[in-house]
């Protein structure tokens, strides 16, 4: 019996050993990649992904890596309305560099799509015919390259917060991983990540919150992996940083004594800039001020006064607070929003300007603080020995950003000195950005499967 015992065993061994192998052959010997590419048509600019994939492992977690990223010449395509071919012609050198990374043969079957967010949906409820052309204007221009083009397309705020979420989950594992059996199972606790995206037009904030689908019209159902989710998601439209910004300098212009000029308490020390009163005033977002004698090509001196204290007790002007009547289920403008949970992670704008103070990942928010007054305290002269890289529109702005990310993320949010230091700010998981792009990709091209139908959006445009 001892001997027969042994046998079985050894026989045993073999076969696991055997299948141990086979699994990893088929893994160390993987044949094909497939490629996807996703352009984001952001207000502020265009930036063109490339994602790839051993072919093999279409619908497992975690293998899809972002392999090229090109940032687009020029400012978004929202601003080409009057020039509506300009537009396609602005990504072609994107495109052309993303020829050079995709195998000529397989450059047919890579699924392209282009996503528009913000300064689309602004454009369209301003001048839906000049939104129209723009997006024609770039269906022309695919129709003659040799990629299977899936179409440009405006994406709902909602559907910017979900796939960003979808994307910074996907990047961390949270979905699935792979167990000791090396079988996918979900995480231990399976907690996910939120994600807070600061565009240059809108903002998202997306979660789980602690009881979840208690308000339909904000909460998202995601099925993934056989897994639901109810993801609460909401997108502040004119509170992405650049049309904030806009609106903060109207405002300042608006209340000075001569509209001409105005001091501005969040500009460093000795900065001084001229802006058309069109620049200001043209934007959809600075609809509600007054436009009385409003001439569109007069100009206004703008000039820093480099004041943290002001600064940050004017950039509140920017949220209505009281509209919330204290409730704690409410950030601002009467917006629903359940209490933050869990660990958040914050990209896009939130990353710059916290980068830019030299804060990444977790940090408390009394540093937050600490570090957002001594910037705003250096002279203009100063900001090109303390930056690490100088642009002037980015560097004259960060004072106002970072007290604008103050007032979304604590007064807004409600984050707290206990809450702040779960938010890690970052741009990227291993080197795939953390953008909506990712998620959307995922999402339409079934990668990650689910029993139900995959993402369920309320109807909304
Ligand atoms: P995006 O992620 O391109 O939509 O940009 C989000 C916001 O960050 C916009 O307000 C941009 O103006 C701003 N931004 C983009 N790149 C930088 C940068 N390098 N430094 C500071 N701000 C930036």
């Amino acid at each position: 019996p001892v001997i027969i015992a042994l046998v079985f065993l050894l026989s045993v061994a073999v076969i696991i050993t055997i299948v141990f192998v086979q699994i990893h052959k088929k893994e160390v010997l993987s044949p094909g990649l497939k490629y996807g590419v996703v352009i984001d048509a952001g207000s502020s600019r265009t930036t063109v992904y490339v994602y790839q994939w051993p072919s093999e492992k279409e619908n497992n977690t975690g293998m899809v890596n972002q392999t090229f990223k090109c940032n687009v010449k020029g400012s978004g395509i929202s601003s080409y309305g009057n020039n509506p071919q300009g537009a396609a012609k602005s990504i072609e050198d994107c495109i052309e560099k993303v020829k050079e990374k995709i195998p000529s043969h397989q450059q047919n079957s890579t699924p392209v799509y282009l996503g528009a967010t913000a300064g689309m949906r602004l454009l369209r409820s301003q001048n839906e015919k000049a939104a129209n052309e723009v997006l024609s204007g770039i269906h022309s221009y695919f129709r003659n390259q040799p990629f299977d083009f899936r179409g440009a397309q405006i994406i709902t705020g909602q559907e910017e917060g979900v796939y960003g979420w979808i994307t910074v989950n996907y990047l961390m594992g949270n979905f699935l991983e792979k167990n000791i059996w090396r079988a996918w199972a979900r995480p231990h606790g399976a907690e996910t990540t939120g994600a807070l995206d600061l565009g240059g037009a809108s903002t998202q904030i997306s979660f789980i919150p602690e009881k979840s689908g208690q308000s339909f019209k904000s909460t998202v159902l995601v099925t993934l992996y056989g897994y639901q989710y109810n993801v609460y998601t909401h997108s502040y439209q004119c509170y992405g940083r650049d049309e904030a910004e806009k609106k903060f300098l109207a405002l300042l212009v608006q209340n000075s004594p001569d509209k001409s000029s105005a001091e501005n308490p969040c500009y460093p020390q000795n900065y001084e800039v001229q802006f058309t009163t069109k620049h200001l005033l043209s934007s959809q977002c600075t609809e509600s001020l007054s436009k009385a004698d409003f001439n569109p090509e007069q100009t206004v001196t703008i000039w820093g006064t480099g004041d943290p204290a002001l600064c940050r007790q004017m950039v509140a002007m920017l949220f209505n607070f009281t509209a919330c009547d204290d409730r704690d289920d409410c950030s601002f403008n009467a917006v629903y929003q359940p209490k933050v949970k869990g660990k958040f992670s914050a990209f896009s704008g939130f990353y710059y300007t916290a980068s830019a103070l030299n804060l990444t990942g977790y940090f408390s928010l009394e540093t937050f603080n600490f570090s957002v007054w001594s910037f705003c305290l250096q002279n203009w002269n100063k900001l090109p020995l303390i930056l690490s890289k100088f642009e002037e529109t980015y560097a004259r702005s960060y004072c106002f950003s970072a007290n604008y990310i103050y007032y979304l993320l604590v007064q807004g949010y409600k984050f707290n000195a206990e809450t702040w230091p779960q938010i890690q700010f970052q741009k990227e998981v291993g080197n795939s950005s953390i953008a909506w792009t990712l998620g959307y990709m995922l999402n339409l091209t079934n990668m990650i499967p689910a029993e139900a139908e995959l993402i369920q959006f309320p109807m909304s445009r």
